[in-house]
């Protein structure tokens, strides 16, 4: 065999075209993208290595030419171009869809420093690559002429190639020309994106997108939790843009809504429901099993708390490690640790602004329970409100000044049993609902309001006492904006499988718009999720169960889940009282209330 001929034996093709079978079988038209996509590659790659290469004029475009009287197709780019030995080791499962529609493939192509080869196929599924000694124009790049079986030959039609490339190549950046077989050097651009869309600043990134697409990486990226993306798109601009892309969105949302299984374990379902008894308010708490939630099995509050007791809320939507922060609305609104699985009860004790005097009106909002990893700590966040409640004008009572309409936010630690007062600048964003409100991460967040109208999600840091604030996304359609004033939205901030998720709607209306925060403080990384309803009846969601499905309760103060992935929805059977209802999510645990 001459120096330059290589001679590469079956079982490296046949392994590459079994895999390229397994992969593709199904799918005969991929062929076309895959070698498009290669040839865009190439392109860029010329691009990316700047004026290092011979500038030739058709640098930045591809032609497809079906002849129909050879059964051939070429796709034929400027590019890159293969040395031997690319030819030889290189071409891999992409390359190898050819094998898709074609019986025979050869391939001639010049790299910028080499001699020009041609790659071409035998028979017995072997392939040799030989120098090509009639090597002329062009000075660079790659032509695959594909040999295609009788059955294949749709390939050769131009309607069919227009279709494929508008199915697959919308978004590309490159020119495609589709030769006219009757009509020597008459060229038809075929790409309509080209055609119609102007060179924006996002074409680059639009061009990785498409690369990214193309293969299997965004099926894999859209099953990771959210947080193994956020680190991806920290390396990658391009992958920030996935959450743009609507083809990845929808694997997205898919595999978002249905990864309960990894993300909750073996945790259930408690719901704290309000009713009443006796003309009393009473919160009673129940566990909520079965395939449809249908069980209701009613759970004993601690044996601290007598029966007939006034409203107990459960602090956040979810135990830590096992234990619930309750807070009281009677008994001066104290709060208390609670391990229900090894029944473990603990009162919070009052701090120095806990003891009043009697002419001050205090109002205390419990804002956040959370565990702080670095300290081993848990933590409960709250804010004092103070307002006078006398006429009285007599200056020399110090306290009254002291206490006078102000307010203050204090951090409890289990450790050390004792509250801190937590010096702010400016006012955070305060939350007067029961829900809206959990801890994720070492964070307690909640959906705050400064002046009641103005909106935020508050995030407080419990390791380093920081907080941060996140406006509202703009989920709900801009044109229905102009028509009602933002403020009017009602918004339900939960945690919907492992992320910080807002559900919005209007007033009086039941179509629900779902969005994901993806960075905490950066308002462009709301990412819409999805949107569902209208569904009549439903009034506003209390809380988001184990199996993507949405608790509601309805005009009637009636409860029903709704499921995101069909859609159904399920009433329970249960009426409830107020906006005071809960659904909080539990996991049994031995952990114990430890104090220092
Ligand atoms: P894979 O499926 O692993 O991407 P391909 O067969 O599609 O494998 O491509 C393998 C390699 O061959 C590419 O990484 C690229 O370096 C080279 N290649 C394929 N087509 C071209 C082309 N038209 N121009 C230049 N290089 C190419």
């Amino acid at each position: 065999m001459a120096n330059d001929e290589m001679l590469v034996f079956k079982d490296v093709m046949s392994l590459a075209l079994r895999q390229m079978n397994k992969t593709f079988y199904s799918n005969k038209e991929v062929f076309l993208r895959e070698l498009i996509n290669n040839a865009l590659n190439a392109l860029d790659q010329v691009q990316f290595e700047g004026n290092t290469h011979k500038i030739i004029s058709d640098d930045r475009l591809i032609r497809l030419v079906p002849h129909k009287a050879n059964k051939t197709l070429s796709i034929i780019d400027f590019g890159i171009g293969l040395t031997k030995e690319d030819l030889a080791y290189n071409l891999g499962v992409g390359f190898y869809s050819a094998y898709l529609v074609a019986y025979k493939v050869i391939v001639t192509s010049k790299h910028n420093d080499h001699d020009q080869y041609i790659w071409e196929s035998q028979p017995d599924a072997s392939f040799i690559v030989t120098k090509d000694i009639n090597a002329q124009q062009p000075s660079r790049g790659t032509n695959i002429t594909l040999f295609l079986y009788d059955n294949q030959l749709e390939y050769l039609e131009e309607t069919t190639i227009r279709n494929l490339i508008i199915k697959n190549c919308q978004h590309i950046s490159h020119q495609i020309y589709l030769s006219n077989e009757n009509k020597k050097d008459d060229w038809q651009l075929i790409n309509i994106w080209f055609q119609n869309q102007e060179r924006d600043n996002n074409f680059l990134a639009q061009r990785h997108m498409n690369h990214v697409l193309d293969d299997l990486v965004p099926s894999i990226l859209s099953k990771l939790p959210l947080k193994s993306l956020k680190r991806f798109g920290c390396v990658r601009r391009s992958w920030t843009l996935l959450f743009e892309n609507s083809h990845f969105m929808n694997l997205f949302r898919n595999n978002f809504i249905c990864n309960y299984h990894s993300y909750y374990g073996d945790e259930c379902i408690f719901l704290n429901l309000t009713q009443v008894h006796q003309n009393l308010c009473k919160s009673s708490l129940f566990l909520s099993s079965g395939e449809r939630f249908q069980n209701m099995e009613k759970l004993p509050w601690p044996s601290q708390f007598p029966d007939i007791i006034g409203q107990l809320y459960i602090l956040g939507s979810s135990s830590i490690h096992g234990i619930f922060c309750l807070q009281a609305q009677y008994r001066r609104q104290h709060a208390y640790l609670w391990n229900p699985t090894i029944n473990e009860f603990m009162v919070i004790p009052p701090s120095p602004f806990d003891y009043v005097p009697d002419y001050v009106d205090v109002v205390i909002l419990y804002h956040g329970f959370g565990y702080d990893c670095v300290r081993n700590d848990y933590k409960v966040i709250r804010q004092l409100s103070f307002a006078n409640v006398t006429d009285d004008d007599d200056d020399d009572q110090l306290p009254h000044d002291r206490f006078t309409a102000g307010c203050v936010w204090e951090m409890y630690s289990l450790r050390s049993n004792s509250w801190t007062n937590l010096q702010f600048g400016g006012g955070i964003p305060e939350c007067y609902e029961v829900n809206n409100k959990f801890y994720l991460e070492g964070m307690c967040h909640w959906w705050g309001y400064q002046d009641h109208f103005i909106e935020h999600l508050v995030s407080f840091d419990l390791i380093n006492n920081v907080w941060m604030m996140t406006p509202p996304p703009l989920d709900i359609p801009m044109d229905t904006y102009d028509k009602l004033e933002m403020y009017l939205v009602n918004r339900e901030l939960f945690l919907l499988n492992g992320s910080i998720a807002l559900i919005s709607n209007y007033p009086q209306t039941t179509t629900f718009y779902v969005s994901i925060l993806i960075e905490v403080g950066k308002k462009e990384t709301w990412t819409k999720l999805l949107v569902f309803g209208p569904i009549p009846y439903i009034r506003f969601p209390i809380g988001i169960g184990n199996m993507s499905n949405i608790l509601f309760q309805t005009d009637d103060g009636d409860l029903a889940w709704f499921d995101l992935s069909t859609h159904v929805l399920q009433k329970l059977g249960v009426n409830v009282q107020g906006r005071f209802s809960q659904l909080v999510v539990y996991k049994e645990s031995l952990i114990r209330i430890e104090k220092e």
